[in-house]
C-alpha cells in the first residue's frame, strides 16, 4: 500500500509552502487509499520550538490534514539511529573520520580557489591508523563509481554521477545523527512508498538513494515540487502578507477555499477551477504537477473563498464562522441563529471576519450610526417615515419577510412617498448603517420588540 508522508521542521508556523507540500502528499495517499504519516524533523534542537510544533499541528487540523499514524518525532529515535550507524560501520560501509574542522576548512578553500568544487576528499576512508580518545564524525562510504537515478514523478529522471557526491556525515562529532540519515531511516522504518517535498531537497535524494541501497532497504518514488512565488516573482516569503496558514484562517478565510487554492497551485486537471475534497482526491496524482514555480494569486483565492462561503452548506460555514464572532466579542446566544445570518449575508461578504463585522447588530444593539448613511438618510430625523412604519409594524400579529414587506410597503404607500424614503431611514435605524441584506431579512431575523427600541432610539 502506499504511504506518504509530510516531514515539517518545526522552526516556525505551517506556512503555504509547507502546507500545499501536506496537501499533495495526503491527497496521494488518499487517492491510492493509503496511509499518511505525520513526522516532525526537529534534530536541529537549537532552531526548533515547541510552539512551532504546536502551530504545524494546529494549521494540519484546521485544513482538515489527518493524519493515519504519528506525530513522530527524531529526537526521540537517536536510540534506533545510532543502532543503524553501528551497523554500518561494522559492515565497513561506514566509517570514523577524525579530520579536524580546521583542516577540512583549509582543504576546501584550497580547492575552491583552484575553482573546484569543495569536497570532501575520502581522506579517513580507508584509514585504520585511528587516534586514541580523538573526536571523530562518522561519515558514510559513498560508492565510488557509477551514478543513481532519481525517479521523479515532476521531474522525470535525473542521473547523478557518484563521483560527484563526497562521502557525507551520518553522525558529527558531537555524537547527533544528521539530518539526511535520519530522514533515510525514517522513510525506511516508516515503510513511505513516496516522498513528496519541496525541490529544494533534490540535491539530498541521490545522497539518501545511496544509504538506502546500503542498508537495503527500497527505494520510494519522489516527487519534488517547485518553488511557490509571490506575485512580484520573488519566493514567496512574508513580504508578500500572509504565509502562515493560520493567518488566513484569522483573516477570515475557510479551509475549503484555501485547500483548492493551494491544490491548483501547481497541479491541474484540465481547465477545472474549482474541486471539492472529494473531487480532489479522486482526480489527483503526482503526474500531473507542473515543473515550473506557481505565483501566488491573492485575488483568486478571494474568489474560491466568496465561492464557498455561498455554497457550502450554511451549518458548515457557520462551524467555522463562529470562531470570528467570539474574537470579535460578538456573542451568538444574544440574537438569531448564526446559519440563518449566514444565509442573509454570505453573497456579502469576501470572507468570514467580515461576515461577523457586518453581523454585528443581529446580536447587540449598535453604539452609533455609521456616520454617512446616518446624514444621507436619518438626520434631520426621517420622523414621519419612521413614526409610521414603526406602528405598521406594531401592529403585526405575525412576524414573517412578508408581513414585514407588506408593513414598510403600507407605511410608504400612506405617506404617499417611494419604499426608498421609509425604508432607508429604517435600515439606518435597525442596523446603524446603510448597508443591510433586504429589509424584510434583516427584521424577520430580530425581534419586533428590538426593531421597536432602535427606531425610538433613532428618533431621539
Ligand atoms: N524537514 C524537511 C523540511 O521541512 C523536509 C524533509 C523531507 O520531506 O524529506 O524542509
Amino acid at each position: 500500500t502506499v504511504v506518504t508522508r509530510f516531514a515539517p521542521s518545526p522552526t516556525g508556523f505551517l506556512h503555504v509552502g509547507g502546507a500545499r507540500t501536506a496537501l499533495y502528499s495526503w491527497l496521494y495517499a488518499k487517492s491510492q487509499g493509503g496511509k499518511f504519516v505525520l513526522r516532525i524533523e526537529d534534530t536541529d534542537i537549537e532552531r526548533s520550538t515547541q510552539e512551532a510544533i504546536d502551530a504545524i499541528l494546529e494549521g494540519m487540523q484546521w485544513l482538515g490534514l489527518e493524519w493515519d499514524s504519528g506525530p513522530f518525532y527524531q529526537t526521540k529515535r537517536f536510540e534506533r539511529y545510532n543502532q543503524v550507524i553501528d551497523q554500518l560501520l561494522l559492515e565497513g560501509k561506514a566509517y570514523k573520520c577524525f579530520m579536524p574542522a580546521a583542516e577540512l576548512d583549509a582543504i576546501r578553500e584550497e580547492q575552491m580557489n583552484k575553482g573546484e568544487k569543495p569536497r570532501y576528499p575520502g581522506t579517513w576512508r580507508d584509514r585504520t591508523d585511528h587516534p586514541e580518545g580523538q573526536p571523530f564524525a562518522i561519515r558514510f562510504k559513498t560508492p565510488q563509481t557509477g551514478s543513481v537515478i532519481v525517479k521523479d514523478h515532476i521531474r522525470g529522471n535525473i542521473e547523478i554521477a557518484n563521483t560527484e557526491l563526497d562521502d557525507l556525515i551520518i553522525r558529527r562529532s558531537d555524537g547527533v545523527p544528521t539530518y539526511n540519515f535520519c530522514v533515510v531511516i525514517d522513510d525506511w522504518d516508516m515503510d513511505i512508498t513516496h516522498v513528496v517535498r519541496g525541490e529544494d531537497h533534490i540535491n539530498n535524494t541521490p545522497r539518501q538513494i545511496n544509504i538506502l541501497q546500503a542498508l537495503g532497504a527500497p527505494i520510494p518514488e519522489y516527487a519534488h515540487v517547485s518553488m511557490i512565488l509571490g506575485d512580484d516573482g520573488k519566493k514567496l516569503s512574508k513580504r508578500h502578507g500572509a504565509v502562515s496558514v493560520m493567518q488566513y484562517r484569522d483573516d477570515g478565510y475557510l479551509p475549503q477555499a484555501l485547500l483548492n487554492y493551494l491544490v491548483r497551485l501547481g497541479w491541474s486537471h484540465g481547465d477545472q477551477e474549482i474541486f471539492s475534497l472529494d473531487e480532489m482526491i479522486k482526480l489527483f496524482d503526482l503526474d500531473s504537477i507542473g515543473q515550473s514555480a506557481s505565483a501566488f494569486n491573492t485575488d483568486k483565492l478571494v474568489w474560491l473563498n466568496q465561492h464557498y462561503i455561498r455554497s457550502l452548506p450554511v451549518s458548515e460555514v457557520a462551524g467555522y464562522a463562529k470562531w470570528h464572532f467570539a474574537e470579535q466579542g460578538i456573542d451568538l446566544s444574544q440574537g438569531p441563529a448564526l446559519e440563518d445570518v449566514i444565509a442573509v449575508q454570505a453573497e456579502r461578504v469576501k470572507n468570514l471576519k467580515e461576515l461577523a463585522q457586518i453581523s454585528r447588530y443581529f446580536y447587540e444593539d449598535y453604539e452609533e450610526f455609521d456616520a454617512d448613511a446616518a446624514k444621507k438618510h436619518l438626520r434631520p430625523v426621517a420622523k414621519d417615515a419612521l413614526v409610521a412604519v414603526q406602528a405598521k409594524l406594531a401592529a403585526l400579529t405575525q412576524w414573517n419577510t412578508q408581513t414585514i414587506h407588506d408593513a414598510i410597503n403600507q407605511a410608504a404607500e400612506d405617506l404617499g412617498v417611494g419604499m426608498g424614503k421609509v425604508g432607508m431611514p429604517l435600515r439606518v435605524a435597525v442596523t446603524g448603517s446603510g448597508n443591510s441584506p433586504s429589509l424584510d431579512a434583516t427584521l424577520n431575523l430580530l425581534k419586533p420588540e428590538q426593531i421597536e427600541q432602535r427606531i425610538n432610539k433613532a428618533l431621539e
